[in-house]
């Protein structure tokens, strides 16, 4: 056995790196175990826009966090507020209830303070004003809960991280796959670990497991998820494979959660099969609210405004590996399209663009043009043009008379030129994984924390249940990372 350590973090995402980094505030000495290679680290975190869903009373909490905001920009901006209860109900809401409601209740609770404590690490924040915000009257406002991003977005955030750890005195260790738990009677006692082909054994007095969950698992997922889900594209990090979820049911972990369940959206048909760095989330076509969707059949399947995109992209990933051949087109009009985010004009696109309603259907590879026509005659036909249409709020601007209505942002498509987008299902992550208690302590199937093991990240469960507000993800590893590592520093000191 090498020299141990007092705390093993296993992964090399924001959960890890805030488990460190609370582990290392306790004194312990802390080895950061990373699959990636250094140019590929910061898993799914590093994928993201950074966004992070805080709850905050106004705009000084976000002058707290965010100190580098203008006097012009507090001006020029309706910030609004999102209380705690108000983020509590929206969790609870879109997880039909299933949330854990004291992990909920902790998430929640402790959002700002842990990115105030990020920020005196020295992780910095801006207000996310590309995506959630639209000038109304010559003033910005945020809408949806979700206001606040990393600087520098996921790559920012993940940067910032590991140069604050590196500072701490933590310790790295890249292409380094954990592959074991050493355990006794006693609990965990360490990690057995693969570094590029060379097998080593790890002693610590405690260990987080921040290794994500299994989505990128071809596997697991038709295990788990079921049939169909082997063909996905995956958005992010091609290591979370479900690595730590596995060691820790080895080890007695009670598994939890919704097993079957994930987060799943609209991404790029052409797609590569894992995330690519270089695009980020930009394969995402989270606009759809502003448009309708079809598939082969030409046929619409959502309500594609029922709500917020922060409230509905998580669960239309998996809508669309519903249909025939896993696919639909976003259809949008020039009405709306100066509204599409900034992820509808890079260069990796499966785009087409039309004069005529009829020249658009000829172009939508793979669907039935007939059908197509016929549901945009449909659809044009039941927009109730007399109530106005605000993207800020939910307008209430819907159609009547369909079977399948849209509730919000309901525009004709009949202004050209028209643009489509195709999609399909992409993954961001697996809901499933272990229970853990109030210390971020690992639970065993008889109910007893497994001593020295703890976990944070995707890979707790009883979160996320069929869907997920927006911008939670990173919010849960930050949170619950925060709690595992101060937890793992105590005990390993202790
Ligand atoms: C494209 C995209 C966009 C997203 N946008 C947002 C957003 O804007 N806001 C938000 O809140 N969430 C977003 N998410 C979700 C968010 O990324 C995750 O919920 C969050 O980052 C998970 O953090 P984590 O630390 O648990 O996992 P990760 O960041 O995925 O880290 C897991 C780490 O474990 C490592 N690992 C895996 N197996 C092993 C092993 N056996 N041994 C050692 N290391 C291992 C991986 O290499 C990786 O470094 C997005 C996800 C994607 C893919």
């Amino acid at each position: 056995m090498a020299d141990p350590y007092d705390v093993i973090v296993v992964g090399g995402g924001n959960a890890a790196l805030c488990s460190a980094l609370a582990a290392r505030e306790s004194g312990a000495s802390v080895l950061v175990i990373e699959a990636a290679p250094e140019d590929e680290r910061g898993g799914n975190s590093r994928f993201t826009a950074g966004a992070m869903r805080v709850a905050y009373n106004g705009v000084d909490d976000l002058a707290r966090l965010m100190p580098d905001l203008t006097d012009e920009e507090k001006a020029n901006t309706d910030f609004g507020a999102y209380p705690e209860d108000q983020f509590y109900d929206d969790l609870c809401r879109v997880t039909q209830y299933r949330t854990n409601p004291k992990l909920a209740e902790t998430l929640v609770s402790r959002s700002l303070e842990t990115m105030l404590w990020m920020r005196s690490k020295g992780v910095r924040f801006a207000p996310i004003y590309g995506r959630q915000a639209f000038k109304v009257d010559g003033r910005f406002k945020f809408w949806g809960g979700l206001t606040v991003e990393a600087w520098g977005g996921g790559p920012g955030l993940i940067d910032s991280l590991y140069t604050i750890a590196q500072r701490a005195g933590i310790e790295i260790r890249y292409e380094s796959r954990a592959l074991d738990l050493i355990t006794d009677d006693d609990g965990v006692r360490g990690v057995a670990i693969r570094t590029r082909g060379q097998t080593s054994m790890i002693e610590a007095r405690a260990v987080v497991l921040a290794s994500g969950g299994f989505e990128a698992n071809a596997e697991w997922r038709t295990r788990y998820l079921g049939p169909g889900w082997d063909l996905v594209k995956v958005r992010g990090s091609r290591f979370n494979t479900g690595d730590g979820i596995r060691m820790a049911l080895e080890a007695g972990a009670m598994p939890c959660g919704n097993w079957s369940g994930c987060h799943a959206v609209g991404w790029d048909r052409n797609a590569p099969e894992f995330g690519d760095l270089a695009v980020g989330d930009g394969f995402q076509k989270h606009s759809y609210p502003f448009g309708i969707m079809v598939n082969a059949r030409g046929n619409r399947f959502v309500d594609e405004g029922v709500d917020f995109r922060n409230y509905t992209y998580a669960k239309y990933g998996r809508a669309i590996l519903e249909q025939p051949t896993q696919f639909a087109w976003q259809i949008f009009d020039q009405k709306v399209t100066h509204l599409l985010r900034d992820e509808y004009r890079i260069k990796r696109v499966t785009k087409v663009s039309a004069q005529t309603l009829e020249e658009l259907a000829g172009k939508l590879e793979d669907v039935d043009p007939k059908g197509f026509l016929a549901e945009i005659a449909r659809y044009n036909a039941a927009v109730q043009t007399s109530i106005p249409f605000n993207p800020n709020i939910k307008d209430g601007r819907c159609t009547r008379g369909l079977a399948l209505e849209k509730s919000n942002w309901a525009n004709t498509i009949d202004t050209p030129p028209f643009e489509a987008y195709a999609v399909t299902c992409g993954i961001t992550f697996t809901f499933g994984g272990l229970r853990i208690n109030g210390d971020g302590a690992v639970i065993n199937t008889d109910g007893v924390p497994i001593h020295g093991l703890y976990a944070a990240g995707e890979l707790v469960g009883d979160l996320f249940y069929f869907n997920y507000p927006g911008g939670t993800g990173l919010m849960s590893g930050s949170v619950f990372g925060r709690i595992a590592g101060t937890s793992a520093g105590r005990s390993a000191k202790s």
